[in-house]
C-alpha cells in the first residue's frame, strides 16, 4: 500500500464565497445542470465561479467509463435529456459568459455515443448567445471520424480532447481509452483547421522523458494548446498521487513546450483543462 504523501503549501485552495459565486451556483441549480467544476472537485471553483466561468457537463452525470483518477460516477447512464442543450445555452446567457466551455461524460451506451447531442448543444448556444465563443472538451468517440466530424462542422472556437497522461500510464489510469486513439482524435481536430487542445495531469508517476515524448507526439499531430496540471486524488479510492510536482518544474515544462511549438501553454499545479480557457483564443 502506498504511503500517503502530504499536500504541499502551493496546493492550498482559495474558497469562493462572494456574490458571483452564489449567483453562479443558483443559475446552475435552477437549470438542473451538472458542472465538471463540482463533480471533478476542481480546486479552482472559487476563483472561476467568482469570475462567472463554469464548465458544463452534458450527457448526464453518469459515465460509462471508470478512469482511476476521475470522480465522475460510473454506471449505466439515464437516457439523454433532450432539454439539456437548451438549458446549457440559457445558463450561458444567464451567467453572462463570453466563453462557454462544455464537456461530457462518455456515452459508449448510445449508438452515436452522444455526437448528435453535442451538435445540438453547440447550435443552441450559437442561437441563444451570439458572440459567445465556444470550447468543447470531447470524449474520444472511439476515434470514429463519422461521430467526431459533425461536431467539428459546427466550428467551435477551440476543440479539446485530453490525453490525461503519458503512453505508459494510459492503460493504468484511463478506462477503454488508448493513447493512439486520443492522438488520432487530436489529429482529426487539427486537420479540420480548428485549434486542437489537450491536457496532461502530472504526478501520476510519469518521467520527464515520457512527458517530452508526449509533447513531441502531440506536435506531430499539430496539437497547439497544452495544459499541464497536478493530479489530485479525488478520494481515497482513487489512484494515489505519486508526486507533487514543484511549481518551478511546471514553469520549466511550459518553456520547453513553447520551444516545441505549442502556441499556448498553461502549466501550474492548479491548472485544469478549462482553467483560464478564454486566454487560449487567438
Ligand atoms: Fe470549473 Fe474549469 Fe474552473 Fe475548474 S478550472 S472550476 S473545472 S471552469
Ligand atoms: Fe471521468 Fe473517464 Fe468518464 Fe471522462 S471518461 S468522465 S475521465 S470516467
Amino acid at each position: 500500500k502506498q504511503p500517503h504523501i502530504r499536500k504541499p503549501e502551493w496546493l492550498k485552495i482559495k474558497l469562493g464565497s462572494d456574490v458571483t459565486y452564489d449567483e453562479t451556483r443558483a443559475v446552475l441549480q435552477q437549470h438542473c445542470l451538472h458542472t465538471i467544476c463540482t463533480s471533478g472537485r476542481c480546486p479552482n471553483q472559487g476563483e472561476c465561479w467568482s469570475r462567472g466561468t463554469a464548465t458544463f457537463m452534458i450527457g448526464g452525470a453518469v459515465c460509462t467509463r471508470a478512469c482511476k483518477f476521475c470522480n465522475t460516477e460510473t454506471g449505466r447512464p439515464l437516457p439523454l435529456d433532450p432539454e439539456e442543450p437548451r438549458h446549457v445555452a440559457e445558463s450561458v446567457r444567464a451567467l453572462g459568459l463570453k466563453h462557454a466551455v462544455v464537456t461530457s461524460v462518455d456515452r459508449d451506451d448510445l449508438p452515436d455515443k452522444g455526437s448528435a447531442h453535442w451538435v445540438e448543444t453547440i447550435r443552441q448556444i450559437r442561437e441563444l448567445c451570439p458572440g459567445v465563443t465556444i470550447e468543447v472538451l470531447i470524449p474520444d468517440f472511439d476515434g470514429q471520424a463519422e461521430l467526431i466530424a459533425p461536431i467539428l462542422q459546427e466550428r467551435p472556437e477551440v476543440v479539446a480532447h485530453n490525453m490525461e497522461t503519458v503512453r505508459r500510464l494510459t492503460p493504468v489510469v484511463r478506462s477503454r481509452a488508448t493513447y493512439d486513439c486520443s492522438l488520432s482524435v487530436l489529429a482529426q481536430i487539427a486537420e479540420a483547421g480548428l485549434p486542437a487542445k489537450t491536457g496532461l495531469m502530472l504526478g501520476l508517476g510519469e518521467t520527464q522523458e515520457e512527458i517530452l515524448e508526449t509533447m513531441d507526439d502531440l506536435r506531430q499531430v499539430d496539437c497547439s494548446i497544452l495544459t499541464l496540471g497536478q493530479y489530485l486524488q479525488p478520494t481515497r479510492r482513487h489512484y494515489p498521487v505519486q508526486e507533487y510536482v514543484h511549481p518551478d518544474r511546471f514553469a520549466e515544462l511550459r518553456e520547453i513546450a513553447l520551444g516545441k511549438g505549442f502556441r499556448h501553454v498553461e502549466s501550474g499545479p492548479l491548472v485544469r483543462s478549462s482553467y483560464h480557457a478564454e486566454r487560449h483564443l487567438l
